[in-house]
C-alpha cells in the first residue's frame, strides 16, 4: 500500500513527458570547436611501447638447429632408466623443435650413431636440460 502511494506520488511529482532537448545544430557545433580549442599541443598522447607487452615465448633449442650427428645433445632427452624419448610434457620443448629432436635420434639409432634401448653410459652425467628430478 505504502508503495503504491509512493509511486503515486512520484508520477504527479514528476509526470510523463517526454523529455526532448532542444539543442540546434549551432550549439553543437559551437560545443565541439571549444572542446578542440582545449587540447593544446603538449597536451597530446605520446607513442610509446606497450609496458604489458610479454616477451616470445621461446624453448631451449629454439634457436639451435638439432643435428642428428650430435649425439650428446640428443641423448639428453633420453631417459636413462628406459632409453626412451622423453615426451614433450617433460622436456617443454615447442611441437617443431620435438619433432626435429625425435626425428633426429631416430636417424642416429637407425644410422648407428646411438643406442636403441639405453643411454650412452658417456652422457650420464651431463646436465640435465630438461629439468627432471629422479629419485635417489
Ligand atoms: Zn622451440
Amino acid at each position: 500500500m505504502f508503495a503504491l502511494s509512493c509511486s503515486r506520488l512520484l508520477l504527479q511529482a514528476f509526470p510523463k513527458q517526454p523529455v526532448t532537448p532542444r539543442v540546434t545544430g549551432q550549439c553543437i557545433r559551437s560545443m565541439k570547436t571549444s572542446q578542440q580549442d582545449s587540447h593544446k599541443k603538449d597536451d597530446m598522447p605520446i607513442k610509446m611501447e606497450n609496458p604489458y607487452k610479454q616477451p616470445p615465448k621461446t624453448c631451449i633449442l629454439c634457436n639451435i638447429t638439432v643435428d642428428f650427428k650430435n649425439v650428446q645433445l640428443l641423448s639428453q632427452f633420453i631417459s636413462p632408466h628406459t632409453g626412451r624419448v622423453y615426451g614433450r610434457h617433460i622436456t617443454g620443448l615447442c611441437g617443431r623443435k620435438q619433432k626435429e629432436v625425435s626425428k633426429a635420434i631416430k636417424k642416429a639409432r637407425s644410422m648407428g650413431f646411438m643406442s636403441v634401448t639405453l643411454k650412452n653410459p658417456q652422457f650420464m652425467k651431463d646436465p640435465d636440460i630438461c629439468g627432471i628430478k629422479h629419485l635417489e
